[in-house]
């Protein structure tokens, strides 16, 4: 498998990371990526896909594979890379874990932004040590459409931090961010069930996912 794993140059003082399982990736993942990567004048966002969720949600394409469509989903954007640290890490992927080697790798002062959609933010009470993500990175949430509404959270620690907010992150970590972006309304669930249902590309399947994507899925012969 490829190594992705990035080398940050001197003139690299911006980070986004963007966890999550891309099984598949589409774009309410990279659409909302490029507007993070604009709205906060990032000079790199890596996607970070999981080796083994920690709730236990089991990827139907392999890592190679999902490696794979992250790659091409990517390819024409320079900014947005893809780091598999947490696909060669044995167990569960626990994000605090790979931030801890990020901010090892990154030093002090750069700045890290970890983003997550509003679904996953509204969970993040519940994932390992997730109070020391803010010691390690600021954090972005992206509202997504059909879900839960940020202003709905009522979890009084996350509440906390939403009340806190800020508009553009200017410190190294431990700010949080409500990006306001036009939500996608996909998600991998949906063009998981549409690919297990046609063979010929639905509008949804054509408008949220890149044809290389799509392409490579048929050539693999993945989620029937
Ligand atoms: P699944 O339907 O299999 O749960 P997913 O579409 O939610 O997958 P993941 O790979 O689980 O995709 O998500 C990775 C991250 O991307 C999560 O933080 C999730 O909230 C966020 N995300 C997923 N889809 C969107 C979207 N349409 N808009 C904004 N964020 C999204």
């Amino acid at each position: 498998m490829q190594t992705h794993r990035y080398k940050p140059s001197a003139s690299t003082k911006r980070i986004g990371i963007f966890g999550g399982t891309f099984d598949p990736v589409h774009l309410g993942h990279v659409g909302s990526a490029e507007a993070l990567l604009e709205q906060q004048g990032l000079d790199e966002l890596y996607f970070m896909p999981c080796q083994r969720h920690p709730h236990d949600k089991r990827p139907m394409a392999n890592s190679e594979q999902r490696l794979a469509m992250l790659t091409l989903a990517l390819q024409k954007q320079s900014s947005l890379k893809v780091d598999d640290r947490e696909l060669s890490r044995l167990g569960k992927s626990f994000t605090v874990d790979s931030l801890t080697e990020i901010r090892q790798e990154i030093g002090e002062q750069t700045t890290l932004i970890f983003l997550l959609g509003s679904d996953a933010f509204a969970q993040l009470h519940r994932w390992d040590r997730w109070q020391t993500i803010f010691s390690l990175a600021n954090v972005a949430v992206i509202e997504r459409a059909n879900t839960l509404s940020i202003e709905a959270i009522k979890i009084a620690e996350l509440r906390q931090r939403v009340n806190q907010a800020v508009d553009f992150i200017d410190a190294p970590y431990g700010q949080i961010t409500i990006a306001s972006l036009s939500p996608y309304p996909v998600s991998s669930t949906l063009l998981r069930e549409q690919l297990s249902q046609s063979l010929s590309p639905s509008t949804l399947l054509t408008e949220f996912m890149s044809p290389q994507v799509l392409d490579y899925i048929h050539q693999q012969k993945l989620y029937r």
